[in-house]
Protein backbone atom coordinates (compact mmCIF):
# COMPACT_ATOMS: atom_id res chain seq x y z
CA UNK A 1 0.00 0.00 0.00
CA UNK A 2 1.47 3.34 -0.90
CA UNK A 3 0.96 5.82 2.08
CA UNK A 4 1.06 9.03 0.34
CA UNK A 5 -2.25 10.54 -1.25
CA UNK A 6 -2.90 10.16 -4.78
CA UNK A 7 -3.82 13.72 -6.45
CA UNK A 8 -7.53 13.04 -5.87
CA UNK A 9 -7.04 12.31 -2.32
CA UNK A 10 -5.35 15.01 -1.41
CA UNK A 11 -7.78 17.14 -2.49
CA UNK A 12 -10.52 15.67 -1.19
CA UNK A 13 -8.29 15.85 2.32
CA UNK A 14 -8.04 20.45 1.73
CA UNK A 15 -11.50 19.85 1.04
CA UNK A 16 -12.41 17.99 4.05
CA UNK A 17 -9.74 20.33 6.50
CA UNK A 18 -11.48 23.71 5.02
CA UNK A 19 -14.98 22.67 5.67
CA UNK A 20 -13.85 21.36 9.56
CA UNK A 21 -11.97 24.67 9.59
CA UNK A 22 -14.74 26.67 9.30
CA UNK A 23 -17.47 24.50 10.66
CA UNK A 24 -16.08 22.40 13.79
CA UNK A 25 -17.48 23.26 17.15
CA UNK A 26 -14.02 24.62 18.02
CA UNK A 27 -15.05 26.18 21.60
CA UNK A 28 -14.97 22.41 23.09
CA UNK A 29 -11.71 21.79 21.28
CA UNK A 30 -9.84 21.68 24.78
CA UNK A 31 -11.93 19.90 26.18
CA UNK A 32 -12.14 17.17 24.11
CA UNK A 33 -8.50 17.12 23.61
CA UNK A 34 -8.27 16.28 27.48
CA UNK A 35 -10.21 13.61 27.16
CA UNK A 36 -9.79 10.48 26.67
CA UNK A 37 -11.06 6.43 26.43
CA UNK A 38 -13.16 5.88 29.81
CA UNK A 39 -13.97 9.97 29.46
CA UNK A 40 -15.39 11.19 27.53
CA UNK A 41 -18.05 14.60 28.61
CA UNK A 42 -18.32 17.95 28.58
CA UNK A 43 -18.48 20.03 31.88
CA UNK A 44 -21.17 22.03 31.24
CA UNK A 45 -22.80 20.70 28.47
CA UNK A 46 -24.68 17.45 27.33
CA UNK A 47 -22.02 16.03 25.38
CA UNK A 48 -25.14 13.96 23.41
CA UNK A 49 -26.66 17.08 22.53
CA UNK A 50 -23.09 18.82 21.69
CA UNK A 51 -22.95 15.67 19.47
CA UNK A 52 -26.51 15.47 17.50
CA UNK A 53 -25.41 19.23 16.54
CA UNK A 54 -22.68 18.32 15.10
CA UNK A 55 -23.52 15.68 13.81
CA UNK A 56 -26.51 17.31 11.80
CA UNK A 57 -23.84 20.21 10.44
CA UNK A 58 -21.72 17.28 9.29
CA UNK A 59 -24.95 16.08 7.78
CA UNK A 60 -25.96 18.82 5.97
CA UNK A 61 -22.32 19.29 4.20
CA UNK A 62 -22.17 15.68 3.25
CA UNK A 63 -19.86 14.67 5.73
CA UNK A 64 -21.59 11.73 7.74
CA UNK A 65 -21.25 8.00 7.17
CA UNK A 66 -18.84 8.76 3.82
CA UNK A 67 -18.99 5.55 2.87
CA UNK A 68 -22.78 5.00 2.46
CA UNK A 69 -24.50 5.65 -0.61
CA UNK A 70 -26.11 9.00 -1.26
CA UNK A 71 -29.35 8.19 -1.61
CA UNK A 72 -29.18 7.04 2.25
CA UNK A 73 -27.57 10.18 3.40
CA UNK A 74 -24.23 9.02 2.80
CA UNK A 75 -21.43 10.31 0.36
CA UNK A 76 -20.42 7.46 -1.65
CA UNK A 77 -16.82 8.43 -0.66
CA UNK A 78 -14.43 5.22 -0.65
CA UNK A 79 -12.70 3.61 2.13
CA UNK A 80 -9.27 5.53 2.17
CA UNK A 81 -11.24 9.17 1.69
CA UNK A 82 -13.19 7.78 5.03
CA UNK A 83 -10.23 7.14 6.50
CA UNK A 84 -8.88 10.46 5.55
CA UNK A 85 -12.42 11.99 7.26
CA UNK A 86 -11.39 10.37 10.25
CA UNK A 87 -7.89 11.49 10.56
CA UNK A 88 -8.65 15.93 9.78
CA UNK A 89 -11.84 15.46 12.13
CA UNK A 90 -9.38 14.33 14.64
CA UNK A 91 -10.58 15.63 18.61
CA UNK A 92 -14.11 16.04 16.89
CA UNK A 93 -14.45 12.32 16.01
CA UNK A 94 -15.02 12.02 20.20
CA UNK A 95 -18.54 13.52 19.48
CA UNK A 96 -19.39 10.38 16.73
CA UNK A 97 -19.35 7.84 19.75
CA UNK A 98 -23.21 7.71 20.56
CA UNK A 99 -23.55 7.59 16.64
CA UNK A 100 -21.39 4.54 16.13
CA UNK A 101 -23.76 1.35 16.51
CA UNK A 102 -25.98 3.33 14.22
CA UNK A 103 -23.21 3.44 11.35
CA UNK A 104 -21.41 0.69 11.86
CA UNK A 105 -23.77 -1.94 13.33
CA UNK A 106 -27.48 -1.33 12.60
CA UNK A 107 -27.59 1.16 9.22
CA UNK A 108 -25.88 -2.01 7.41
CA UNK A 109 -27.77 -4.53 8.96
CA UNK A 110 -30.77 -2.85 7.33
CA UNK A 111 -29.38 -1.29 4.36
CA UNK A 112 -28.80 -5.63 3.60
CA UNK A 113 -32.27 -6.47 4.69
CA UNK A 114 -34.70 -4.00 5.42
CA UNK A 115 -37.19 -2.99 2.11
CA UNK A 116 -36.40 0.13 0.22
CA UNK A 117 -38.97 1.93 2.02
CA UNK A 118 -37.29 1.30 5.37
CA UNK A 119 -34.03 2.32 3.77
CA UNK A 120 -35.13 5.50 2.86
CA UNK A 121 -37.05 6.06 5.95
CA UNK A 122 -34.53 5.13 8.37
CA UNK A 123 -31.04 5.14 6.89
CA UNK A 124 -30.51 9.14 6.30
CA UNK A 125 -31.79 9.51 9.70
CA UNK A 126 -29.08 7.49 10.96
CA UNK A 127 -26.47 9.05 9.29
CA UNK A 128 -27.80 12.90 10.08
CA UNK A 129 -27.52 11.67 13.84
CA UNK A 130 -31.57 12.64 14.04
CA UNK A 131 -32.10 9.11 15.56
CA UNK A 132 -30.29 7.06 17.34
CA UNK A 133 -29.79 3.01 17.36
CA UNK A 134 -28.32 0.50 19.75
CA UNK A 135 -28.31 -2.96 19.62
CA UNK A 136 -30.28 -5.69 21.09
CA UNK A 137 -28.39 -8.98 21.26
CA UNK A 138 -26.38 -9.86 24.62
CA UNK A 139 -28.74 -11.34 27.30
CA UNK A 140 -27.74 -12.84 30.70
CA UNK A 141 -27.76 -16.33 28.88
CA UNK A 142 -26.34 -15.16 25.40
CA UNK A 143 -23.42 -13.19 25.48
CA UNK A 144 -20.29 -14.88 23.73
CA UNK A 145 -22.65 -17.59 22.49
CA UNK A 146 -25.44 -14.81 21.16
CA UNK A 147 -27.18 -17.86 19.54
CA UNK A 148 -27.99 -18.81 23.39
CA UNK A 149 -30.53 -15.75 24.10
CA UNK A 150 -33.81 -16.37 25.36
CA UNK A 151 -36.12 -13.21 24.68
CA UNK A 152 -39.00 -14.83 22.94
CA UNK A 153 -41.01 -13.33 19.87
CA UNK A 154 -44.41 -15.42 19.35
CA UNK A 155 -46.48 -14.27 16.06
CA UNK A 156 -49.47 -12.70 16.60
CA UNK A 157 -51.59 -11.45 13.11
CA UNK A 158 -49.45 -9.13 11.56
CA UNK A 159 -47.29 -8.53 14.49
CA UNK A 160 -44.77 -10.31 17.19
CA UNK A 161 -44.72 -10.63 20.55
CA UNK A 162 -41.91 -9.42 22.50
CA UNK A 163 -41.12 -11.04 26.06
CA UNK A 164 -37.41 -11.14 27.96
CA UNK A 165 -34.45 -9.50 28.79
CA UNK A 166 -31.35 -8.18 27.27
CA UNK A 167 -28.14 -6.72 29.08
CA UNK A 168 -25.23 -4.29 28.13
CA UNK A 169 -27.36 -2.45 25.75
CA UNK A 170 -25.00 0.52 24.80
CA UNK A 171 -26.71 3.89 24.79
CA UNK A 172 -30.46 2.34 25.23
CA UNK A 173 -31.24 5.23 27.54
CA UNK A 174 -30.95 7.56 24.87
CA UNK A 175 -31.31 5.55 21.48
CA UNK A 176 -34.81 6.32 19.58
CA UNK A 177 -34.38 2.36 17.67
CA UNK A 178 -32.73 -0.71 17.68
CA UNK A 179 -32.20 -4.07 16.36
CA UNK A 180 -33.20 -7.06 18.59
CA UNK A 181 -32.35 -10.68 17.65
CA UNK A 182 -35.34 -12.92 19.48
CA UNK A 183 -36.05 -16.60 19.45
CA UNK A 184 -39.24 -17.90 17.14
CA UNK A 185 -38.46 -21.35 17.61
CA UNK A 186 -37.34 -23.46 20.33
CA UNK A 187 -37.46 -26.47 18.92
CA UNK A 188 -34.74 -26.43 16.75
CA UNK A 189 -31.29 -26.54 17.33
CA UNK A 190 -30.29 -22.60 18.95
CA UNK A 191 -28.64 -20.97 15.45
CA UNK A 192 -31.78 -22.26 13.70
CA UNK A 193 -34.85 -20.41 15.64
CA UNK A 194 -33.77 -16.71 16.38
CA UNK A 195 -35.34 -14.29 13.86
CA UNK A 196 -33.91 -10.29 13.85
CA UNK A 197 -36.68 -7.35 14.06
CA UNK A 198 -35.55 -3.15 14.71
CA UNK A 199 -38.33 -2.04 17.17
CA UNK A 200 -39.22 2.10 18.15
CA UNK A 201 -37.61 1.93 21.73
CA UNK A 202 -40.19 4.10 22.69
CA UNK A 203 -42.63 1.41 22.18
CA UNK A 204 -45.08 0.34 25.20
CA UNK A 205 -43.56 -2.38 27.42
CA UNK A 206 -39.74 -1.76 26.74
CA UNK A 207 -38.44 -0.74 30.31
CA UNK A 208 -34.99 0.72 30.39
CA UNK A 209 -32.70 0.26 33.28
CA UNK A 210 -29.46 1.82 33.46
CA UNK A 211 -26.42 -0.15 35.34
CA UNK A 212 -24.01 2.37 37.31
CA UNK A 213 -20.30 1.71 36.04
CA UNK A 214 -16.81 0.99 38.17
CA UNK A 215 -16.15 4.83 36.72
CA UNK A 216 -19.33 6.46 37.87
CA UNK A 217 -20.70 6.67 33.91
CA UNK A 218 -24.07 4.57 32.90
CA UNK A 219 -23.19 3.95 29.15
CA UNK A 220 -25.27 1.06 29.30
CA UNK A 221 -28.40 -0.91 30.23
CA UNK A 222 -30.74 -3.40 30.78
CA UNK A 223 -33.43 -3.52 28.73
CA UNK A 224 -37.01 -5.13 29.35
CA UNK A 225 -39.48 -5.96 27.11
CA UNK A 226 -43.38 -7.10 28.82
CA UNK A 227 -45.48 -7.96 25.74
CA UNK A 228 -43.89 -5.70 23.47
CA UNK A 229 -45.96 -5.72 19.86
CA UNK A 230 -43.88 -5.22 16.55
CA UNK A 231 -45.30 -5.20 13.29
CA UNK A 232 -44.35 -7.78 11.07
CA UNK A 233 -43.38 -5.40 8.75
CA UNK A 234 -40.17 -4.51 10.91
CA UNK A 235 -38.70 -8.05 10.86
CA UNK A 236 -35.38 -8.37 9.15
CA UNK A 237 -34.70 -11.18 7.06
CA UNK A 238 -36.77 -14.65 7.14
CA UNK A 239 -38.29 -16.09 10.19
CA UNK A 240 -35.47 -17.89 11.83
CA UNK A 241 -32.88 -16.95 9.83
CA UNK A 242 -31.92 -14.49 12.74
CA UNK A 243 -28.47 -15.82 12.99
CA UNK A 244 -28.02 -15.04 8.98
CA UNK A 245 -28.83 -11.82 9.72
CA UNK A 246 -26.77 -11.28 12.74
CA UNK A 247 -23.93 -12.33 11.11
CA UNK A 248 -23.94 -9.10 9.03
CA UNK A 249 -24.39 -7.30 12.29
CA UNK A 250 -21.57 -8.97 14.09
CA UNK A 251 -19.19 -8.70 10.78
CA UNK A 252 -19.72 -5.01 10.51
CA UNK A 253 -19.20 -4.67 14.36
CA UNK A 254 -15.97 -6.15 14.43
CA UNK A 255 -14.77 -3.96 11.44
CA UNK A 256 -16.28 -1.05 13.20
CA UNK A 257 -14.73 -1.73 16.38
CA UNK A 258 -10.86 -3.07 15.28
CA UNK A 259 -10.48 -0.31 12.80
CA UNK A 260 -9.81 2.42 15.28
CA UNK A 261 -9.41 0.84 18.49
CA UNK A 262 -7.67 3.71 21.24
CA UNK A 263 -4.32 2.08 22.07
CA UNK A 264 -3.64 4.97 25.34
CA UNK A 265 0.32 5.33 23.64
CA UNK A 266 0.06 8.88 22.21
CA UNK A 267 -1.18 9.78 25.87
CA UNK A 268 1.71 8.20 27.60
CA UNK A 269 4.13 9.22 25.52
CA UNK A 270 2.71 13.36 25.76
CA UNK A 271 2.89 11.94 29.44
CA UNK A 272 6.54 10.94 30.22
CA UNK A 273 7.82 14.08 28.27
CA UNK A 274 6.10 16.19 30.82
CA UNK A 275 6.24 14.08 34.28
CA UNK A 276 9.49 15.15 36.26
CA UNK A 277 11.25 11.83 38.01
CA UNK A 278 13.32 11.84 40.93
CA UNK A 279 16.16 12.08 38.98
CA UNK A 280 14.86 14.04 35.74
CA UNK A 281 12.34 13.26 32.92
CA UNK A 282 10.51 10.43 33.01
CA UNK A 283 11.30 9.94 29.08
CA UNK A 284 14.72 9.73 30.25
CA UNK A 285 14.55 7.18 32.71
CA UNK A 286 16.15 3.85 30.75
CA UNK A 287 13.56 1.39 32.01
CA UNK A 288 10.96 4.32 30.81
CA UNK A 289 12.24 4.32 27.58
CA UNK A 290 12.53 0.60 27.45
CA UNK A 291 8.59 0.41 27.82
CA UNK A 292 7.64 2.87 25.46
CA UNK A 293 9.82 1.29 23.06
CA UNK A 294 8.40 -1.86 23.09
CA UNK A 295 4.70 -0.22 23.63
CA UNK A 296 5.25 1.88 20.07
CA UNK A 297 6.25 -1.42 18.34
CA UNK A 298 3.45 -2.17 18.98
CA UNK A 299 1.16 0.16 18.07
CA UNK A 300 2.70 0.76 14.50
CA UNK A 301 2.14 -2.90 14.07
CA UNK A 302 -1.54 -2.14 15.31
CA UNK A 303 -1.50 1.40 12.58
CA UNK A 304 -0.42 -1.33 9.70
CA UNK A 305 -2.71 -4.26 10.85
CA UNK A 306 -5.19 -1.70 10.24
CA UNK A 307 -3.84 0.00 6.91
CA UNK A 308 -3.99 -3.70 5.77
CA UNK A 309 -7.75 -4.07 6.36
CA UNK A 310 -8.33 -0.99 4.46
CA UNK A 311 -5.72 -1.72 1.67
CA UNK A 312 -8.16 -4.75 1.31
CA UNK A 313 -11.44 -2.62 1.38
CA UNK A 314 -10.19 -0.51 -1.50
CA UNK A 315 -9.80 -3.32 -3.72
CA UNK A 316 -13.18 -4.53 -3.30
CA UNK A 317 -12.33 -7.32 -1.01
CA UNK A 318 -14.09 -7.77 2.53
CA UNK A 319 -11.49 -7.90 5.30
CA UNK A 320 -10.23 -10.95 6.97
CA UNK A 321 -10.81 -12.16 10.16
CA UNK A 322 -7.33 -11.20 11.58
CA UNK A 323 -9.09 -7.58 11.75
CA UNK A 324 -9.17 -9.40 15.67
CA UNK A 325 -5.74 -9.03 16.34
CA UNK A 326 -6.41 -5.45 16.47
CA UNK A 327 -8.64 -5.66 19.09
CA UNK A 328 -7.22 -8.43 21.13
CA UNK A 329 -3.79 -6.19 21.24
CA UNK A 330 -5.19 -3.26 21.68
CA UNK A 331 -7.48 -3.72 24.61
CA UNK A 332 -4.49 -5.46 26.19
CA UNK A 333 -2.28 -3.08 25.85
CA UNK A 334 -4.19 0.02 26.90
CA UNK A 335 -4.91 -1.83 30.52
CA UNK A 336 -1.28 -1.99 30.57
CA UNK A 337 -0.22 1.11 29.72
CA UNK A 338 -3.07 2.71 32.17
CA UNK A 339 -1.51 0.73 34.62
CA UNK A 340 2.06 1.71 33.78
CA UNK A 341 1.45 5.78 33.84
CA UNK A 342 -0.46 5.18 37.60
CA UNK A 343 2.67 3.30 38.72
CA UNK A 344 4.64 6.21 37.59
CA UNK A 345 2.27 8.41 39.27
CA UNK A 346 3.22 6.67 42.86
CA UNK A 347 0.73 7.66 45.47
CA UNK A 348 -0.49 9.90 43.45
CA UNK A 349 -2.20 7.25 40.96
CA UNK A 350 -4.88 6.88 43.80
CA UNK A 351 -6.07 10.16 43.09
CA UNK A 352 -9.06 9.81 40.22
CA UNK A 353 -10.79 13.04 40.20
CA UNK A 354 -10.11 15.37 36.74
CA UNK A 355 -8.96 18.41 39.22
CA UNK A 356 -6.91 16.28 41.47
CA UNK A 357 -5.12 13.60 39.81
CA UNK A 358 -2.30 14.14 37.30
CA UNK A 359 -3.03 14.26 33.01
CA UNK A 360 -6.52 15.40 34.22
CA UNK A 361 -6.92 11.29 35.52
CA UNK A 362 -7.29 9.98 31.72
CA UNK A 363 -5.03 7.00 32.95
CA UNK A 364 -7.36 6.18 36.19
CA UNK A 365 -10.32 6.79 33.99
CA UNK A 366 -8.52 4.11 31.01
CA UNK A 367 -7.83 1.73 33.78
CA UNK A 368 -11.66 1.59 34.35
CA UNK A 369 -13.13 1.75 31.49
CA UNK A 370 -10.15 -1.13 29.40
CA UNK A 371 -11.54 -4.49 30.80
CA UNK A 372 -14.94 -3.42 28.68
CA UNK A 373 -13.06 -2.90 25.54
CA UNK A 374 -11.57 -6.75 26.26
CA UNK A 375 -15.50 -8.02 26.34
CA UNK A 376 -17.10 -5.45 24.38
CA UNK A 377 -17.68 -7.16 20.10
CA UNK A 378 -16.07 -10.59 21.66
CA UNK A 379 -13.95 -11.19 24.41
CA UNK A 380 -10.02 -11.67 24.55
CA UNK A 381 -10.80 -15.63 24.36
CA UNK A 382 -13.37 -15.23 21.38
CA UNK A 383 -10.91 -13.35 19.91
CA UNK A 384 -8.40 -15.96 19.94
CA UNK A 385 -10.58 -18.58 18.93
CA UNK A 386 -11.56 -16.33 15.85
CA UNK A 387 -7.46 -16.49 15.16
CA UNK A 388 -7.06 -19.74 16.00
CA UNK A 389 -10.02 -21.35 13.71
CA UNK A 390 -10.08 -19.04 10.91
CA UNK A 391 -6.62 -17.62 10.35
CA UNK A 392 -4.34 -19.99 11.60
CA UNK A 393 -6.48 -23.11 10.46
CA UNK A 394 -6.52 -24.58 13.93
CA UNK A 395 -9.03 -27.51 15.39
CA UNK A 396 -12.41 -25.72 16.08
CA UNK A 397 -13.39 -25.02 19.14
CA UNK A 398 -15.81 -27.72 20.63
CA UNK A 399 -19.39 -27.32 20.58
CA UNK A 400 -21.44 -29.95 21.96
CA UNK A 401 -24.78 -28.47 21.80
CA UNK A 402 -24.79 -27.11 18.24
CA UNK A 403 -27.24 -30.11 16.86
CA UNK A 404 -29.14 -29.80 19.85
CA UNK A 405 -32.75 -28.69 19.74
CA UNK A 406 -32.30 -25.62 21.75
CA UNK A 407 -35.64 -26.65 24.18
CA UNK A 408 -33.45 -29.91 24.93
CA UNK A 409 -30.30 -28.30 26.16
CA UNK A 410 -29.93 -28.69 29.63
CA UNK A 411 -30.34 -25.50 31.80
CA UNK A 412 -31.18 -24.49 34.93
CA UNK A 413 -34.34 -22.54 33.26
CA UNK A 414 -35.84 -20.92 30.49
C1 LIG B 1 -18.55 -1.87 27.16
C2 LIG B 1 -19.50 -2.89 26.64
C3 LIG B 1 -20.50 -2.53 25.75
C4 LIG B 1 -21.39 -3.49 25.26
N1 LIG B 1 -22.40 -3.07 24.41
C5 LIG B 1 -23.29 -4.00 23.96
C6 LIG B 1 -24.39 -3.59 23.13
O1 LIG B 1 -24.57 -2.40 22.81
N2 LIG B 1 -25.28 -4.54 22.72
C7 LIG B 1 -25.14 -5.85 23.05
O2 LIG B 1 -25.97 -6.65 22.61
N3 LIG B 1 -24.12 -6.27 23.86
C8 LIG B 1 -23.20 -5.37 24.32
N4 LIG B 1 -22.17 -5.77 25.14
C9 LIG B 1 -22.12 -7.18 25.57
C10 LIG B 1 -20.97 -7.97 24.98
O3 LIG B 1 -21.20 -8.27 23.64
C11 LIG B 1 -20.83 -9.23 25.86
O4 LIG B 1 -20.49 -8.80 27.17
C12 LIG B 1 -19.75 -10.15 25.33
O5 LIG B 1 -20.14 -10.73 24.11
C13 LIG B 1 -19.42 -11.27 26.34
O6 LIG B 1 -20.56 -11.89 26.79
P1 LIG B 1 -20.85 -12.11 28.36
O7 LIG B 1 -20.63 -10.80 29.05
O8 LIG B 1 -22.17 -12.76 28.49
O9 LIG B 1 -19.69 -13.09 28.85
P2 LIG B 1 -19.69 -14.67 28.71
O10 LIG B 1 -19.98 -15.03 27.29
O11 LIG B 1 -20.55 -15.26 29.76
O12 LIG B 1 -18.17 -15.01 28.99
C14 LIG B 1 -17.65 -15.19 30.32
C15 LIG B 1 -16.20 -15.63 30.19
O13 LIG B 1 -16.13 -16.91 29.52
C16 LIG B 1 -15.28 -16.83 28.38
N5 LIG B 1 -15.79 -17.67 27.28
C17 LIG B 1 -17.07 -17.73 26.85
N6 LIG B 1 -17.18 -18.58 25.80
C18 LIG B 1 -15.92 -19.06 25.56
C19 LIG B 1 -15.38 -19.97 24.60
N7 LIG B 1 -16.14 -20.56 23.68
N8 LIG B 1 -14.04 -20.22 24.66
C20 LIG B 1 -13.25 -19.63 25.61
N9 LIG B 1 -13.73 -18.78 26.54
C21 LIG B 1 -15.03 -18.49 26.51
C22 LIG B 1 -15.30 -15.35 27.99
O14 LIG B 1 -14.15 -15.00 27.25
C23 LIG B 1 -15.36 -14.67 29.34
O15 LIG B 1 -14.07 -14.56 29.90
C24 LIG B 1 -21.26 -4.84 25.65
C25 LIG B 1 -20.26 -5.21 26.56
C26 LIG B 1 -19.39 -4.26 27.05
C27 LIG B 1 -18.34 -4.68 28.02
Amino acid sequence: MNFDDTPQEAAFRAEARKWIGANAPKQFEAELSKSSLGRIKLKNDDIVEVAKAWQKKKSDGGWVCLHWPKEYGGRGATPVERVIWQQEEGVYGKLTSPFQIGEGMCGPTVMAYGSEQDKRRYLPKIASGEEIWCQLFSEPAGGSDVAGLRTRAERDGDHWIINGQKIWTSGAHYSDYGILLTRTDPTVPKHKGLTMFFLDMKSPGVEIKPIKQANGASDFNEVYFTDVKIPDAQRLGSVNDGWNVSLTTLMNERMSIGAGVATGFPELFEFCGNLMLEDGLAIDDRNVRSKLANWAVRASGLKYTSMRAISALSKGERPGPENSIGKLVAGSMIQDIAAFAMDLQGAAGVLSGPEDAEAGGKFQAMLLRAPGTRVEGGTDEIMRNIIAERVLGLPGDIRVDKDVPFNKIPTKGR
